[in-house]
């Protein structure tokens, strides 16, 4: 992911703010505790209709309270308040290129106690310019982690909780560190889960196949944009199952899904390589669909998308 920058602005403490003022104590809960949930969205620029396009903000902000409801947050705002308070930090900021937007909750209290009650919340937001994605024809280098995803009776992995993070980061640096670009992890009872941050698909024999979200997988918004432009847009079969280590191995496409990769295609699975070695036709065919859908260049799917310059003119560069 291609991160160009540093955010001029924050939402912090109910106003936006110089970046620079939007900081926190090293006493903070969530900085001790793990205590805070996040989420994580995308703005596209359209540069024919000089417009950025969030992609299907509402969806991100539910989520993100839900998220902080699993841990006893209340973030104070609704998905449509936060909405708001987004587009007037991305009108601040000017952007005219595509940006990664990070919204995040806590548990703010200055004290020492691991609990979740009594312990006061905030909210803050940030979004910073985020470069555009690199085409890789030959697809991703993944391995199996050795780690397990934190099941639903740890932390839930339906949150997304910071603490939690730390199960990602193991999974993600060991697969770097070993020569991967990513690992795909398993559930304790074995099946495949997701990546350190990325739903997974799989095509076996023309049917698209995907876990469930109940498989202890984040319930990715590209994961559910997929299901529906596959199924209903490109007529494919999709069916959501548990999906055996081995399976992975005979499939004859797999590819990666969620903000940060976007589409992604597996190409090698250690010394496997995934159905041709290259990226397959069905994962181009949803790739292709997916990145018209977020520039706004299909009409079906214009409501998953909020423009940030609707009522007044994008700034000129
Ligand atoms: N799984 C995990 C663990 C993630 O962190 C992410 C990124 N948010 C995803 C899947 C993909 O979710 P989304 O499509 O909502 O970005």
């Amino acid at each position: 992911m291609a991160v160009q920058g540093k955010p001029k602005f924050a939402f912090f403490k109910g106003q936006i703010v110089p970046f620079e003022q939007a900081t926190v104590s090293v006493m903070t809960h969530a900085f001790n505790y793990g205590t805070g949930v996040f989420g994580g969205m995308r703005g596209y620029w359209n540069a024919d209709e000089a417009q950025l396009f969030l992609f299907r903000p509402f969806e991100h902000f539910e989520r993100f309270n839900h998220s902080a409801g699993l841990i006893r947050i209340k973030t104070g705002f609704s998905p449509e308040e936060l909405t708001h308070i987004l587009i007037d930090l991305l009108r601040t900021e000017g952007f005219r290129e595509n940006c990664y937007i990070r919204p995040l909750a806590y548990k703010s209290t200055e004290m020492i106690g691991v609990r979740l009650h009594d312990v006061e919340d905030e909210m803050t937001m940030f979004a910073l310019p985020f470069g555009s994605y690199i085409d890789n024809e030959e697809g991703a280098h993944v391995c199996f982690s050795a780690w397990r995803r934190v099941e639903d009776n740890a932390i839930p992995a339906r949150g997304k909780i910071t603490g939690a993070y730390a199960n990602s980061a193991l999974i993600k640096s060991d697969a770097i560190l070993a020569g991967y670009d990513e690992a795909l992890v398993l559930n304790e009872d074995g099946h495949v889960g997701e990546s350190s941050a990325a739903n997974i698909f799989m095509v076996r024999r023309g049917v698209v196949i995907t876990p469930p979200t109940h498989a202890n997988v984040l319930e990715g918004i590209v994961r559910r944009s997929i299901i529906e432009i596959a199924r209903d847009d490109l007529g494919l079969e999709v069916v959501e199952r548990e999906i055996d280590r081995s399976e992975v191995y005979l499939a004859d496409e797999l590819f990666l899904c969620g903000t940060g990769i976007q589409v992604a295609a597996v190409t090698k699975v250690e010394h496997r390589p995934i159905g041709t070695g290259m990226m397959g036709s069905i994962t181009r065919q949803i790739r292709d669909r997916f990145f018209d859908v977020v520039k706004g260049r299909v009409a079906k799917y214009r409501h998953w998308l909020t423009p940030v310059y609707a009522d007044q003119a994008a700034p000129a560069r």
